[in-house]
């Protein structure tokens, strides 16, 4: 028998599959205080809502990994029914973010609002989530400007679209370059751990080791 209680994290992750890309929007919060962030709100706000509703979180911020059209989508719209400020991507996304409205009209997605950051992260910067300190990693290489965000005592990084259970982000977009991506996997990612739990852009969590193991890309 385990001690349930001392083993619990002190976080909540809830994964809310957002857009017709299944973007794993996700809803980060302390479990005692509640207070907590959104990650990556790409679009469906009113359900984004509603888990924070149904979850009694209080959002203080809105954070980007980077700038494709699934992943900030909806982060103008969240950001005003809320009140909160969007923190990220780095400065190098501008251009992606410049032309999310140009994309939605391209790709058809209705409700997608041009964003403004109003702080952007750099590598070496500290980002408070849900209370927790977390490292800013800049992980270019399927967007110029992607960030991973790292909490090295949890052993948990939010890696968007870079690392995903058993493949790596596509690299055919504008600003995005595979060896480049690669680079930032092994030089960034990888020497966080075998240890270390990630949750993706899209599709399920994994490990670091696991990935290092098994992924293809990475052999
Ligand atoms: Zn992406
Ligand atoms: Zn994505």
């Amino acid at each position: 028998m385990s001690d349930t209680a001392a083993a619990e994290p002190p976080i909540q992750v809830v994964v809310i599959p957002v857009t017709a890309f299944q973007q794993n929007c996700s809803l980060v919060f302390d479990l005692d205080s509640k207070v907590g962030a959104v990650i990556d709100p790409g679009g469906d706000v009113e359900r984004i809502l509603q888990v924070i509703a149904e979850n009694g979180v209080s959002v203080e911020k809105i954070v980007l990994t980077h700038g494709h059209i699934d992943h900030i989508g909806g982060a103008t719209d969240l950001a005003e029914r809320l009140g909160v400020p969007v923190v990220g991507p780095h400065r190098a996304d501008q251009m992606l973010i410049d032309q999310v409205e140009a994309q939605a009209r391209q790709f058809g997605v209705e409700g997608v609002r041009a964003v403004t950051p109003d702080q952007w992260l750099d590598e070496g910067d500290d980002l408070s989530i849900a209370g927790r300190a977390f490292q800013v990693l800049h992980c270019p290489g399927h967007a110029p400007g992607h960030l991973v965000y790292f909490d090295p005592e949890l052993k948990f990084a939010l890696s968007g679209d870079v690392l995903f259970a058993g493949s790596v982000g596509r690299t055919d977009l504008p600003g995005g370059d595979h060896d480049t991506l690669i680079r930032s996997i092994r030089e960034k990612l990888l020497p966080l751990g075998d240890d270390v739990t990630f949750l993706p852009g899209h599709g399920p969590a994994s490990s670091l080791g696991h990935e290092r193991k098994t992924n293809p890309f990475l052999r």
